[in-house]
């Protein structure tokens, strides 16, 4: 009996613990970022190397300005089921509403499609021998994942984006 009492309370410490990271680690991914609403309305953000390696994280400077891809299902959102806004993580551009959120199965955040057309951009990508589209903002440049012609209805498409490259902003954050 007191041996499972003792596990129980293990368990709940593990679970505080675990929770206070997470959230840490989501307040990490805040920083220095203001949101941009609405459709992109064609300003650039332009930084040096040196400036975003300084303000960004090492996981977000790796896949936005490196072109790198996070593990599958170790991101913060691929399971996320909150409702809110995607924002570029590295200007703040808003890219993706969770509506068009959907569970691929991949382990990445997946999108049938971006907030506004204008607000992503896309590139050819031939890297590691395969063909494949980039995505992009439009905005400061970064590399936010790939978009494949497997989504569901209505557009067919899907925006398989680095949980690294976003930040989410719950709906209930922005009054
Ligand atoms: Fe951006």
């Amino acid at each position: 009996m007191r041996h499972s009492k003792g596990l129980t309370v293990l368990a709940a410490i593990l679970f505080i613990g675990g929770a206070v990271m997470t959230f840490a680690k989501g307040k990490e991914t805040m920083k220095n970022k203001e949101c941009y609403a609405g459709k992109w309305r064609g300003d650039k953000v332009v930084k040096t190397d040196a400036e975003w390696k300084k303000e960004l994280t090492d996981e977000q400077y790796r896949i936005l300005r490196g072109q790198d891809t996070e593990r599958a299902c170790t991101g913060l959102y691929w399971n996320n089921h909150e409702k809110g806004v995607y924002h570029c993580a590295g200007c703040g551009l808003e890219l993706f509403v969770s509506g068009t959120k959907f569970d691929s199965g991949t382990g990445w955040p997946s999108f049938f499609g971006p907030i506004f057309p204008e607000n992503v951009a896309s590139k050819a990508d031939h890297s590691y021998g395969m063909d494949r589209v980039e995505v992009l903002c439009p905005r400061c440049g970064g590399h936010l994942g790939h978009v494949f012609e497997d989504g569901p209805k209505p557009t067919g498409l899907r925006y398989c984006i680095n949980s690294a490259a976003v930040v989410f902003v719950p709906d209930e954050k922005k009054k």
